[in-house]
């Protein structure tokens, strides 16, 4: 089977970037997990059956249609046909993500949906639980993390490139709700894989951390 280089962590450690770039190098698929959580919530709403619907939501994510379309800068996503690529990055479908995210049915509607993007030469996969849970015989797994401080001033830049102001404050408060929510549900809690290598990227820059995961892989 091909291999598997599982990136978990918490929200804002910066996995999407050093993922879409490791993958990148390497000319590897990428899975971006946390989108078809997102997606599923979106879809979700758009139905409008409630997030506390877990029969409901798991249908949703069983049927979930969508489209990665890999672009040079990042890639576009497409929900039944329809632009989701930016309206699934906001604080609020995140926050929506990650209450969906909590359902056994809804976790498990999606396993094979991700274990289908293994596909040689090779797949980078970002998310929660891609080494606890979706690939546990990954031969590399990282797990990403950088202060929360670090965390909420990186998702301030990325929302100010999109055009949007937030303040740090409010985004530390969000950030935290959803760790501790990820990390305190009983199924697939955010935790390093026993196997997995923990990197703090506090102060790490972004080509700084790709050179060590590439160096890794190749050990
Ligand atoms: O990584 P991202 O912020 O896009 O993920 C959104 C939410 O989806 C997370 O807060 C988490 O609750 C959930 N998620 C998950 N398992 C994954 C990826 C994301 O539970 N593998």
């Amino acid at each position: 089977e091909a291999p598997v280089l599982t990136i978990d962590g918490p929200g804002g450690a910066g996995k999407g970037t050093i993922s879409r770039l490791v993958a990148e190098r390497l000319g590897w698929q990428l899975l971006d997990s946390g989108a078809l959580y997102r997606l599923t919530a979106l879809a979700a709403g758009k139905h409008g059956v409630a997030l506390e619907d877990e029969a409901g939501v798991a249908e949703v994510a069983r049927r979930l249609d969508v489209v990665f379309v890999a672009e040079r800068e990042a890639t576009r996503i497409l929900l039944e046909g329809e632009e989701a690529t930016t309206v699934i990055r906001t604080e609020q479908v995140g926050d929506a993500a990650s209450r969906v995210a909590a359902l056994p049915a809804v976790r498990n509607a999606l396993l094979d949906r991700q274990r289908d993007f293994r596909q040689p030469p090779g797949l980078v996969a970002d998310g929660r639980d891609m080494g606890t849970v979706v690939f546990t015989d990954a031969p590399l797994k990282i797990f990403l993390t950088a202060s929360a401080d670090e965390r909420a001033r990186r998702r301030q830049r990325q929302l100010r490139e999109a055009g949007v102001d937030a303040s740090l404050s409010s985004l530390l408060k969000e950030i935290q709700a959803r760790d501790a929510r990820d990390m305190q549900r009983s199924v697939a809690p955010l935790k390093p894989a026993d196997d997995a290598i923990t990197l703090d990227t506090t102060c790490l820059t972004i080509p700084e951390v790709v050179d060590r995961l590439t160096e890794l892989l190749t050990e």
